[in-house]
């Protein structure tokens, strides 16, 4: 599979209401050994980092394969494992062991620094989701590291089927623990739906389109894309003509840089490379198991050692 790097990565316009709308155009990046899987990354592109406190959108499959990524490092973050169809094991070295499902938000704080694991059962099987980060700020950023899961209830919408998986949308409000302001939600719309919804105008959002012939707040949005909307908008309408199914993401702008590498995210350079060194240090070479990153609990096999650092200084990104 090619990593079309050099086409655009983006489409301007604006609409009626004067709000920004930008589309971002997936790419292809294998994520190759362990996983050995392709993912489409709408976020970080060259164009745009976050959106709010997002920094990370890889969506992947329908595809029958077997995930086998053993424990790795993370830093300066939240993960938000969302799954359409599959079944993922996930340990970390905070102790929990728990099941990612279809329609069930597992939310990993990694903070200060946590590992973890993520395996789907030993046979290949259907997997279709989303693999999504959300930068913490500056002064939660050195929080401890958690893990927790949350199933919220679908509710109908003016004939669409919502899911709000953090922050609050359509009355409904998540109790899963963030650290910005920010929303999450699935919306499921029926062939010939159309809703309008009360958005945050202090927010700026991004539809990620898994499947369906959409338009979204006046844009054809084609599957797999993700249409960002600057902030200032009140109300968001999304029109299906096919069934289609979406992520809402949304947030305030984060108002900080960050430096993102490998699994890690900083505030610099010098930052990194002290992760990278205490990953090695401590898990690779079993320096101090009770370091920043700890041990995952019951996992049989390897850590992941850290890539080699490029030999360019690393640059923060807003
Ligand atoms: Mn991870």
């Amino acid at each position: 599979m090619s990593n079309p790097e050099t086409n655009p990565s983006e489409v301007l316009c604006e609409t009626q209401h004067g709000v920004g709308v930008q589309l971002l155009t997936p790419r292809e990046v294998p994520l190759g050994g362990p996983r050995a899987m392709n993912v489409r990354r709408t976020l970080p592109q060259r164009s745009r980092s976050l959106i709010g406190g997002w920094c990370f959108v890889d969506h992947y499959g329908p595809e029958t394969t077997r995930m086998h990524v053993p424990p790795h490092p993370h830093t300066g973050l939240q993960t938000v494992s969302w799954l359409f169809a599959g079944d993922i094991e996930h340990r970390d070295s905070v102790g929990n062991h728990a099941a990612v499902r279809p329609g069930e938000l597992n939310l990993m704080t990694a903070g200060r620094g946590i590992s973890h694991s993520e395996v789907s059962p030993a046979e290949p099987t259907l997997l279709h989701g989303a693999q999504l980060w959300i930068a913490l700020p500056n002064t939660h950023r050195d929080t401890a590291p958690s893990f927790e899961n949350y199933v919220p209830t679908p509710l109908d919408y003016q004939g669409a089927t919502v899911s709000v998986f953090i922050g609050e949308l359509a009355g409904v409000t998540s109790p899963a623990r963030v650290f910005s302001p920010l929303l999450g939600a699935q919306l499921d719309l029926p062939a010939g739906t159309s809703i309008t919804l009360a958005v945050n105008a202090g927010f700026e959002h991004g539809v990620l389109v898994d499947a369906g012939d959409v338009t979204i707040a006046d844009v054809a949005t084609p599957a797999d894309h993700l249409a960002y909307l600057s902030p200032g908008l009140a109300e968001l309408t999304i029109t299906a003509a096919t069934d289609a199914r979406l992520l809402l993401l949304g947030g305030e702008p984060l108002g900080e840089a960050i430096v993102m590498w490998w699994n890690f995210i900083g505030r610099g350079h010098d930052e990194i490379v002290r992760f990278r060194e205490q990953w090695q240090a401590d898990v690779i070479e079993r320096g101090n198991p009770s370091g920043r990153f700890g041990t995952v609990v019951n996992f049989d096999g390897q850590p992941l050692p850290a890539p080699e650092l490029p030999t360019i200084r690393l640059k923060p990104r807003d």
